[in-house]
C-alpha cells in the first residue's frame, strides 16, 4: 500500500504519522517544540518527518497541516499568531531539505478532510467538524468539496460573534467569539464568571493550573450546582454556534473533535435540543450532531490525504 506521512504541527508538538490510502496510521512520531521560531520548527519537522520517512521506506508525500491562514498553492503559512509566523515558506524549506513533495493547509481544514473521508462524515456530502479543545477550530464540506475560502478563511467559525456586548475577550481581539464562548478555555471562563454566585462552591479551590475544563464537566456530571450552571451557560453558547453553522452551510452531520468531546453523550444531549430550538429555517431534528471518530489522530490522516491529492480537494485524483 502506498503511503504519506500526514503532519500535525501545534504550538507544543509535531506528530508525523505514517499514513495508509484506506486512512489507515502504520507509525507515528513526535517531537516537543520548546520554542516556535521558523528555523526551530523546520529543524524539528526535518527530525520528525525524517523519522517516520526512514520506517515508511517509500512515501509519496508529505502533508502538513499548520496553524494559521495558510496558501495550499504555494505552501506559505501567510500569518500564524500561535506560531508568531508571516509570510513563512513552510512547504518550500521542508521540500527543500528532504527532497519529497510537502504540500501545506490549515490544520483544522486538514483534519475536517481527513474526518470527512475517512471518519464521521462518510457517507455524507455536507458535513462540518468542529475541533473543541483550547479553541474551536473546523471545517465545512458542501456538496462533497471542502470549502477553502477565496483567502483561505473559510471554516473559521471559532472567530463568529455570538456575544460581541456581554461575551468573553478572544485570542484574536474581538469579544464573545464562538471560541472564546464554547471552547474548553469558555467553559473555564463560564465558571470563572460564576463564582460569585456560588460563593460556598468548591470547584475553584484548587492551583490555577490544575483547573480544567475537564474538572468543571465531570462536577457537573456528578451534580455540582457551580459546575453545572457553568457548564449549561457553556452548553448554551455551543448549540448557538451550531445553529448558526447549520444556518450558514446546513450540513446533514457535524462532528463534534477535540479534547472537549470526550464528555460524549453528556454534551451531545446539552446540545441537541438547544440547537433544535434555534433551528429556524432548516427542517429541526434533520441535522445529525455526533461525536468525531478519529480523535486527535483526524489532522495527521488528513493531511496525509492531502498529501496524496495534492492539495485540500475531496475527490481522489
Ligand atoms: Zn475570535
Amino acid at each position: 500500500m502506498q503511503t504519506a506521512i500526514g503532519v500535525d504541527l501545534g504550538g507544543s508538538h509535531v506528530t508525523a504519522g505514517i499514513v495508509g490510502e484506506d486512512g489507515s496510521i502504520l507509525g507515528q512520531h513526535e517531537h516537543d517544540l520548546e520554542q516556535t521560531d521558523f528555523a526551530t520548527v523546520i529543524d524539528a519537522l526535518e527530525s520528525v518527518v525524517g523519522k517516520a520517512l526512514g520506517q515508511a521506506g517509500k512515501a509519496a508525500a508529505i502533508g502538513i497541516g499548520s496553524p494559521g491562514n495558510v496558501d495550499p498553492a504555494t505552501g506559505i503559512v501567510r500569518y500564524s499568531p500561535n506560531l508568531g509566523w508571516e509570510d513563512a515558506p513552510l512547504g518550500p524549506a521542508l521540500a527543500k531539505r528532504l527532497r519529497i513533495p510537502v504540500v501545506v493547509g490549515n490544520d483544522a481544514r486538514c483534519a475536517t478532510l481527513g474526518e470527512y473521508t475517512f471518519g464521521t462524515g462518510m457517507e455524507t456530502r455536507d458535513f462540518a467538524l468542529l475541533t473543541i479543545g483550547t479553541g474551536i477550530g473546523g471545517g465545512i464540506v458542501s456538496a462533497g468539496e471542502l470549502l477553502v475560502g477565496h483567502q483561505f478563511g473559510a471554516g473559521e467559525f471559532g472567530h463568529h460573534q455570538i456575544r460581541p456586548r456581554d461575551g468573553f475577550v478572544c485570542g484574536c481581539g474581538k469579544i464573545g467569539c464562538f471560541e472564546a464562548q464554547a471552547s474548553g478555555t469558555g467553559l473555564i471562563r463560564h465558571a470563572l464568571a460564576l463564582a460569585s454566585s456560588f460563593p460556598r462552591s468548591a470547584l475553584l479551590d484548587v492551583a490555577r493550573e490544575s483547573f480544567s475544563s475537564k474538572k468543571i464537566r465531570k462536577a457537573a456530571q456528578a451534580g455540582d450546582g457551580h459546575a453545572r450552571a457553568a457548564w449549561e451557560n457553556f452548553a448554551a453558547d455551543l448549540a448557538l454556534g451550531l445553529a448558526n453553522l447549520i444556518a450558514f452551510a446546513n450540513p446533514q452531520r457535524i462532528a463534534l473533535g477535540g479534547g472537549v468531546s470526550s464528555a460524549g453523550d453528556f454534551m451531545l444531549e446539552a446540545v441537541r435540543a438547544r440547537v433544535d430550538e434555534l433551528t429556524t429555517m432548516v427542517p429541526r431534528g434533520t441535522t445529525e450532531i455526533a461525536i468525531a471518530k478519529l480523535g486527535n489522530d483526524a489532522g495527521q490522516v488528513g493531511a496525509a490525504t492531502m498529501a496524496f491529492r495534492g492539495g485540500l480537494t475531496t475527490h481522489a485524483r
